[in-house]
């Protein structure tokens, strides 16, 4: 053991003690958990994956899973792993984990997607369609399910041959091993459904015929939902038994997961409290003899060692932080913790983009994250001076990048503190981890020796004068005010103030305009009391959660409670598009779940006429129709602030534009980041 690991083992004694499996050894316990990021299927994939790999594993994780590949066609809409062919390409990812560090394992996860394949030759237990799914699936018959076992077996036969550490087998989320197990799936009357003992047949015999083909020392890693989330989805016995009966069979972890996709309860998004699904693996791991992995919102050293220390878990799975930064053990065996750039959990880049369409995942706060290959950031041979003005996230991706590659940057700020509009998003109930985001870029500000100049409005002629090689203009936005008749009443507040409480918030409220911003409005104008987000008992009992009882799914006849106040809240855009439509794939759901849960009334198709003493008036449908209310909260939409770069350029001063002041429209800070870092690692 270093002197360094020895030293961060006083500090994080579990989070450092190796774990031995007998025939092998984990060097600690944090794992890299699974993630389908679309390099899977990509040109140079294997070349990509084996950067991205490698690199976490040089960033210290004891253990990595790789993305899902399916035992066979029917298995999968992407990639596949059944002949040597492709197992032999897998090597390049096996051998740049074990160059990057030989101490470091890795493992396969076998994912058969079941009725989820967008593919007509789908299968599963019974041809029930599923609610996400895209066909129906075709009913398997005796031979056909004896074909899936074998390509189980086959599939890890393959991952043993490609020089994996061993495989995963995923048993959960709605794949078809889960819809065996769960009844409103599995309407089976032969020797695989029924009972539960037939329901729980087919993983029982993957998990034997697997061990009995990769022999003792090839670690298997078996995912079950130990809460599936469902109405009427596993009751705890069964879930007992299920890890009990796969132990029996040579299962060496247990990792536990704990929803399927189409529950109706977030269990990872930045709502959801840290580590707030642990406890259940906790009382799993009274039941077993082997470890146990637990996992979702786990996304600091901190919070892992303390789930590690109360014995909810034997390993902590992160597995979007190791996007957000690949060096996150690192930094904590090195005692820089404050240097983490820490997943907020919003699944902008992350399981948006898988679930939006297949793009390839990366990262909002790490844009490198599946681009290791080609996105990078380096040292310049001699470095200019640059000043950045605006510390928004395009202005601070930009001025830490720039310093990162040796520039001599100056980042002028008129604002207090750095952030721009985080500083507005870190105070919406729910959004708390954007906290961490400005910590971070505080820490590389000082790490960097970037000159921060705070409450300093800058102008052209000063920058003119200062002599800088280049300017990059960061300025952000404006929000935009309509041209509407009675914008400048007294009841008409923008957004900013509305969420600075710079000005009275009446009761009854209409927010005009429902993208992002509207929706966040109207979460912060209709909270009450302490942030769900904040604690798991206040979470559950808004999600309709029984952690304590544990009925069948860990929802089943829990009546969700929402704290709301008093405040009558409309929510307004002009589209005709369904209010809501354009929030973020993964996470949208919920923002108008919980909105509709408090009565916020939600109404599109509106054409704003004027406010006055009455209120909004509006037109719908043609018709004239006045909503009387005490304020209008204007959220509509954002215009760039860029008159700083107009001027520079006419003084003949060589500037860049970048974030909301390149292109307000359908900014986000995703964009933001990604542009600054790109321009930046050009610089
Ligand atoms: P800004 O953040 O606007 O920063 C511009 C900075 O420039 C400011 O700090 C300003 O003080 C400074 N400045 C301007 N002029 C000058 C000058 N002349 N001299 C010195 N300084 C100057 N995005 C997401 O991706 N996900 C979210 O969940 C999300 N939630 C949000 C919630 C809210 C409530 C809000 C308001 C925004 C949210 N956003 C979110 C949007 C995101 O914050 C913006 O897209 C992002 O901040 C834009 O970054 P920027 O750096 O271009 O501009
Ligand atoms: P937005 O998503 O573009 O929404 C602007 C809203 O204003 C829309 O409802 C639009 O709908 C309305 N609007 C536009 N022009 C108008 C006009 N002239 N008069 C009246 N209404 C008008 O922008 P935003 O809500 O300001 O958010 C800014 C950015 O921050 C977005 O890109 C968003 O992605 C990001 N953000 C993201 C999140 C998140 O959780 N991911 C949260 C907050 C913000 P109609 O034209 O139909 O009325
Ligand atoms: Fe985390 Fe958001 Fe990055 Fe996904 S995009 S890894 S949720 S910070």
């Amino acid at each position: 053991m270093s002197a360094a690991v020895a030293a961060a083992s006083s500090r994080y004694p579990h989070l450092f003690a190796p774990l031995d499996l007998g025939f092998m050894r984990l060097k600690n316990r944090a794992l890299m958990g699974s993630m389908h990021t679309g390099l899977e299927e990509a040109e140079n994939g294997f070349e990509r994956m084996a950067a991205f790999f490698a690199e976490r594993a040089r960033g210290g994780v004891g253990m990595i899973i790789t993305g899902g590949f399916a035992p066979n066609e029917e298995g999968g809409t992407g990639a596949k792993l059944s002949t040597p062919e492709e197992a032999d390409q897998h090597r390049l990812i096996t051998e740049a984990v074990h160059a990057a560090d030989p101490d470091v394992k890795i493992c396969l996860q076998i994912l058969h997607s079941g009725s989820l394949v967008a593919k007509p030759i789908c299968v599963a237990p019974s041809a029930i369609k599923s609610r996400i799914g895209r066909y129906k699936p075709n009913e398997l018959d005796e031979d056909g399910i004896e074909k899936q076992i074998a390509d189980f077996v086959n599939c890890a036969l393959m991952a043993k041959r490609a020089g994996y550490d061993g495989v995963e087998i995923i048993g959960s989320a709605g794949y078809l091993i889960s819809t065996f197990l769960v009844r409103k799936t599995n309407l089976r009357t032969d020797r695989w459904g029924g009972s539960w003992e037939n329901r729980m047949r087919f993983p029982i015999e993957i998990v034997r015929r697997v061990r009995a083909a990769v022999g003792p020392e090839f670690l298997m890693v078996f995912r079950i939902a130990a809460m599936d989330m469902l109405d009427e989805g596993l009751a705890w016995e069964e879930i007992v038994s299920l890890a009990q009966a796969i132990e029996r069979e040579g299962v060496n972890i247990v990792s536990t997961h704990f929803c399927w996709h189409e529950s109706p309860v977030p269990t990872i998004a930045t709502m959801v409290p840290r580590a707030a699904f642990t406890q259940v693996t906790g009382r799993l791991r009274k039941e077993l003899g082997i470890p146990l992995i637990t996992s979702n919102r786990i996304n600091m050293p901190d919070v892992a060692e303390a789930v590690l220390a109360r014995g909810d878990a034997d390993i902590v799975s992160m597995a979007r932080p190791m996007l957000a930064d690949p060096d996150l053990i690192k930094k904590t065996i090195e005692g820089r913790e404050d240097e983490i750039n820490t997943c907020i959990g919003c699944n902008q880049a992350c399981l948006d983009h898988t679930f939006g369409g297949r793009k390839q995942v990366t990262c909002l706060v790490n844009p490198r994250a599946c681009n290791e290959t080609l996105l990078q950031y380096p040292k310049v041979a001699s470095g200019r001076r640059i000043a950045v003005v605006g510390a928004g996230p395009a202005g601070l991706a930009y001025a830490t990048v720039a310093a990162e590659r040796g520039h001599r940057v100056t980042l002028f700020d008129a604002g207090a503190e750095i952030g721009g509009q985080f500083n507005l998003a870190k105070r919406i109930p729910g959004k708390e981890e954007f906290y961490e985001t400005l910590r971070y870029y505080r820490r590389m500000i000082e790490r960097l020796d970037v000159d921060l100049k705070l409450n300093t409005r800058v102008d052209a002629a000063t920058l003119a004068q200062m002599g800088f090689d280049e300017v990059v203009v960061a300025t952000g936005i404006e929000p935009r005010r309509p041209e509407l008749p009675g914008i400048d009443h007294p009841k008409a507040v923008m957004y900013i103030d509305a969420i600075l409480g710079n000005k009275p918030i009446g009761k009854r409220v209409a927010i005009m305009g429902a993208g992002g911003i509207g929706f966040d409005v109207a979460e912060l104008i209709t909270h009450e009391g302490k942030s769900a987000s904040l604690d798991v008992d206040i979470f559950a009992r808004e999600w309709g959660i029984d952690f304590k009882n544990h009925p069948r799914g860990g929802v089943t006849g829990v009546v969700p409670q929402i704290a709301k106040n008093d405040r009558e809240v409309v929510l307004m855009q002009r589209k005709t598009d369904p209010v809501g439509s354009t929030l973020g794939r993964t996470t949208g759901w919920t923002h108008r779940m919980t909105l509709n849960r408090r009565g916020v009334r939600m109404v599109n198709g509106v054409e704003y006429v004027k406010i006055d003493d009455a209120g909004l008036h509006t037109k719908i449908n043609g018709e004239p129709k006045l909503f009387e209310v005490d304020t209008v909260i204007v959220c509509a939409g954002q215009l760039p602030l860029r008159t700083l770069h107009d001027e520079l350029q006419a003084l003949g001063v060589k500037s860049s534009l970048v974030g909301g002041a390149y292109e307000a429209m359908e900014l986000d800070a995703k964009r933001a980041i990604d542009q600054a870092s790109r321009l930046a690692a050009a610089a």
